[in-house]
């Protein structure tokens, strides 16, 4: 890493003790922007990456709600507006027990630069809790849906700041949120949060998106070496709703899906994932993935274990950070890997993506790769804006541009950088340019 930049990385570090993954997120972006301060010093003037490390605004809020015992329970809320050169904060709330400050603000920061690849007017944010969905009622989470929202309400507006989901969030979740933000504010106001129904103020694709997208993506990355997704062999992380989306794109695609996973296993179906059925195993049911192997011939069913021991030409980790370790990535490439698109937001460690960097395999970073999520979320305040609802083949149509946008605009900088084929150095140094420049333009604050 370039001197200088070591030096505001290593004060970022200390300010921020115990928050492993921020410093992981921040130590990746940093690694690349060495040959911007290069030939910008004046952004090292105007401190620029010491402004981009410190979040605008960080709020953390007790969350209380009673259970369906009638006891009461305490979670802890947050919500990090991390940026706001490009427009209003967007980012999406997780729900899940493994949640703190470090983990909102690796997800924050990521977001930054993933809000401006896609080229649309939104700034950076995150948010969440340590709340665990898992085995909850439906009574249940709308009673802590609506207790996060009764202090949230305050801090985000259609121009303010704009959550959607994430982990532990989907529709149901945002359905509960939206309900209590009207109610609270006496507004109808669309635009405050995005992933909402069909019915009332929704986008179509936006369920689709991200892992649409990231399939979009690591398609554009395949053409390159003139191959396509035609006749892959396609091992999907996780089974939630960037999984599932992306096995079905990768399916359009003509690529052989065999292998996902959820957090008890995985699944090995050599005959080709059945996305009817993983649907209504996980998305109606919301049951696991030993279940979608007992009612399907010929399926294996792995307890524990991890799902990057199936081999694969194209891997999509589509579960969660650091989900994929340099001991996998090793195995991988041994065994043929040809290219990764991560759905996910940093599922590789940095050790797995030195692995398939060094080994010249396509590596589309999350932050380019995972965009098509958020950029159908700035669709959907579009539509929003403008009291419109676009059909799924037009919002599909600007998903496509968006995401070969992304891939180009990746692809290029790291050319104009020297490094051709090196899309986390395009992707960090696309997203960064852009917020810098917005920065310097509207001063110091
Ligand atoms: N949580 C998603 C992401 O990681 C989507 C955020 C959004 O739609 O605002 O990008």
């Amino acid at each position: 890493m370039d001197a200088r930049l070591e030096a505001i990385r290593n004060t970022v570090l200390a300010r921020n003790p115990g928050e492993a993954e921020f410093h992981q997120a921040v130590t990746e972006v940093f690694e690349s922007l060495g040959p911007v301060h290069d030939r910008h010093p004046e952004l090292l003037e105007a401190a620029i990456l010491e402004r981009l490390c410190e979040p605008e605004r960080q709020i953390i809020f007790r969350v209380p709600w009673t259970d369906d015992s009638g006891r009461v329970q305490i979670n802890r809320g947050f919500r990090v507006e991390f940026n706001s050169a490009l427009g209003p904060y967007k980012g999406g709330l997780r729900f899940h027990p493994s949640v703190y400050l470090g983990i909102v603000k690796f997800l924050g920061f990521e977001q930054i630069f993933k809000n401006a690849l896609t080229g649309m007017p939104i700034g950076g944010g995150k948010g969440g809790s340590d709340f665990d969905p898992r085995g909850r009622s439906n009574a249940e989470i709308m009673r802590f849906c609506q207790s996060f929202m009764t202090e949230l309400y305050r801090h985000i507006g259609e121009y303010t700041d704009v959550p959607a989901g994430d982990i532990g969030v989907g529709g149901r979740e945002i359905g509960y949120l939206f309900g209590q933000y009207k109610r609270i504010t006496n507004r109808y106001e669309s635009g405050v949060l995005t992933g909402k129904g069909i019915s009332w103020g929704g986008s179509l694709v936006r369920p689709e998106a991200t892992g649409y997208g990231t399939v979009i993506f690591t398609q554009e990355m395949l053409k390159t070496r003139g191959k396509s997704f035609d006749g892959q062999r396609v091992v999907v992380s996780g089974s939630g709703n960037v999984a599932i989306n992306a096995i079905a794109k990768a399916q359009s695609f003509d690529a052989s899906v065999v292998a996902c996973s959820d957090s008890s296993g995985y699944i090995v179906d050599e005959a080709g994932i059945d996305v009817g059925l993983l649907r209504e195993v996980k998305e109606v049911e919301r049951g696991r993935l030993k279940d979608y192997s007992l009612r399907r011939p010929g399926v294996s069913y792995v307890e524990g274990g991890s799902v990057w021991d199936v081999d694969a030409t194209v891997a999509l980790p589509c579960a969660t950070q650091n989900e994929l370790d340099g001991d996998a990535a090793a195995r991988l490439v041994r065994n043929g890997l040809v290219a990764v698109g991560e759905g996910a937001n940093m599922p590789s460690t940095r050790e797995a993506v030195a692995v398939f960097q060094d080994s010249g395999v396509l590596f589309g970073p999350g932050k380019a790769a995972n965009a098509g999520g958020v950029a159908t979320s700035a669709l959907e305040m579009q539509q929003n804006a403008s009291r419109d609802s676009w059909t799924f083949e037009h919002t599909e149509q600007r998903l496509t541009e968006i995401m070969v946008g992304i891939h180009d605009r990746c692809a290029s900088t790291a050319d104009e950088y020297g490094e051709p084929g090196n899309y986390v150095l395009g992707a960090n140094i696309g997203g960064f340019v852009k917020v810098a420049d917005a920065m310097l333009a509207q001063g110091l604050i």
